[in-house]
């Protein structure tokens, strides 16, 4: 049995397992023999065993497998056992005893079933590592689709349709798929599936697979619009590309048993959420002065993590196994390589125009690691291939630049590079409401305090490191708590609903003022006509050759 799979944190799904037995091929029973924490021994005759346990599955989310009366999703390493063996081999699945008003749909293995008929499905995938890319949705959920470049694009949604307009939904998915197909110039699929969970409570978070993505988004934060649905979704839907076919050799072959050492993340993750930003300027989904914003809160988020100046992009990769441990997000302890690394791939996309003024762009870069590992079928060296790619689309030495910013923690050279789109960074200290303690959450989870500062409100009130926080003003609170309570008035009375192993409680926090430094990028003095260009093709693209618009 998997001890991880979707999130890099180690679960140990074994411990959802009970009653593990065997049969051999004439029906009789098999001795099982329990070998290591998810692994079992079965000794039988040669031919056929039958290998049945009861599995509870109650955790909710895309990273997560969940079976109730209402609804099912399942993640498949969280479910089901290999045989190490057997692992690329050909497996079949069915599916038994469902309820009859459900349908089914998953990425690419069962495909769809309507009511009545998911008995009668039988997928077969070519691998176990196939079959756990493709979960499966159950239960009765909403479904809509759209043809586009030659493709079908399956969108199906577990939610209330009155928190959500899916004709909005449908419009903002093509806008991205579109970007994003003539962004690669390449389409690797026919088929590729949204799978949305919209849930009232904490929840969030994004998994990509090859054939499809599973996200789910807090109903309380698409209220205004879908910009964070959108958001995700560019996120999840670039990974088809990088990550799961531009794919870091230290990720294969895939350890189940173990957490894998990789110091890649900065680039899978991190310039995954480059390009989807990017994509979502290039789809109009956000203007100019969005996309700015979004990047400008990017660096903010970085420089208040004194971690930045011990901890390197690299390092925070390998160590993403700790994000299940409250202390280690906090910023004292580590950097984001998501946060990083969206950094880094906007000033390598810059440095690269700079070298080659404008004629190649963090894009080629992309088409190159494209045509050179995931159309060969192999996968790049970590760090040495993306640096490798760089020079190759350039001809220059970037040798400099991932030992300082990629391998090491040097500060990151914004004046220099936003430069040449005619913008710099300008710190501003503001007055922020300060709530005397601070949180981490892990994905989907409800907040942890990490620390509470000496003398304020909140250590009056009792408030202590590893309370939980799980509602604030009556909403459930999550891992933007910390965010969200800094944009209120100081002053501002809150009323937080606490948790810890004493019980629940709720108390009322006046919240103080402190200072807090945010990063903004803005027009240099003057902006020369050369440098506008240089903007627009950054955020635009309109120079790119092979562009379809
Ligand atoms: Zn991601």
């Amino acid at each position: 049995m998997p001890v991880w799979n979707a999130l890099y944190q180690v679960r140990n799904f074994t411990a959802n397992i009970e009653d593990v037995r065997a049969q051999d091929a004439s029906g009789n029973s098999a001795p099982v023999f329990k070998s290591k924490t998810s692994e079992w021994q079965i000794t039988a005759p040669a031919g056929c065993v039958v290998v049945s346990y009861d599995i509870h599955l109650d955790s909710s989310g895309p990273f997560g497998s969940m079976l109730s009366a209402d609804h099912g999703f399942l993640n498949w390493a969280m479910v089901l056992m290999y045989s190490p063996a057997l692992r690329s081999q050909p497996l079949s699945i069915r599916l038994l005893d469902a309820p009859t008003v459900w349908e089914m749909r998953d990425l690419r293995i069962l495909g769809a079933a309507a009511p009545g008929k998911i008995d009668q499905t039988a997928g077969i995938a070519h691998s176990y590592d196939e079959l756990v890319d493709s979960p499966v949705e159950l239960g009765t959920f909403q479904q809509s689709s759209f043809q586009q470049d030659g493709a079908t694009y399956h969108i199906v949604v577990d939610g209330n349709p009155a928190d959500y307009n899916m004709n909005q939904l449908d419009e903002i998915l093509a806008k991205i798929t579109h970007a994003a197909v003539d962004w690669m110039q390449d389409r690797p699929y026919d088929e590729y599936t949204f799978l949305y969970h919209f849930p009232h409570g904490p929840g969030g978070g994004g998994m990509e697979h090859a054939y499809g993505t599973a996200i789910e988004v807090n109903v309380d934060r698409m209220r205004r619009d879908l910009l964070p649905v959108a958001s995700v979704s560019a996120h999840e839907f670039f990974h088809l590309w990088n990550v799961k076919r531009i794919r870091p050799q230290s990720l294969e072959p895939i350890d189940y048993q173990h957490e894998m050492d990789t110091r890649a993340l900065w680039f899978c993750e991190g310039f995954t959420s480059t390009v989807g930003d990017m994509l979502l300027a290039r789809s109009g989904l956000f203007t100019d002065n969005e996309y700015l914003r979004r990047v400008s809160e990017e660096i903010t988020d970085l420089q208040r993590r004194p971690a930045r100046e011990w901890q390197s992009v690299e390092e925070s990769s390998l160590e993403a196994w700790f994000e299940g441990m409250a202390f280690y997000r906090s910023p004292q302890r580590s950097i984001s390589y998501y946060n990083k690394g969206e950094i880094v791939g906007i000033l390598l996309d810059l440095r690269i125009r700079q070298l080659t003024n404008d004629t190649k762009s963090l894009r080629d870069l992309f088409h190159w690691m494209n045509d050179h590992y995931a159309k060969q079928h192999r996968y790049f060296p970590d760090s040495a291939g993306v640096e490798e790619a760089a020079e190759a689309v350039t001809g220059q030495s970037f040798a400099a630049f991932f030992r300082d910013y990629v391998a090491g923690t040097k500060d990151l050279p914004y004046d220099t590079l936003f430069q040449y789109a005619g913008l710099h960074v300008v710190v501003n200290t503001t007055q922020f409401a300060t709530a005397g303690f601070s949180t981490t959450a892990n994905i989907g989870a409800q907040p942890e305090v990490v620390q509470v500062d000496p003398n304020s409100e909140a250590q009056k009130l009792g408030i202590l490191p590893g309370d939980r926080v799980i509602t604030v003003n009556g909403r459930p609170a999550d891992a933007a708590l910390d965010d969200e309570l800094s944009r209120l008035q100081p002053g501002t009375t809150v009323r937080l609903e606490v948790a810890n192993r004493r019980g629940k409680r709720e108390v009322e926090l006046r919240l103080g003022s402190g200072q807090l430094e945010s990063y903004e990028l803005q027009d240099l003095a003057t902006v020369t006509p050369e440098q506008r260009r240089h903007r627009t093709a950054w955020i635009h693209g309109d120079d790119e050759s092979g562009s379809a618009h």
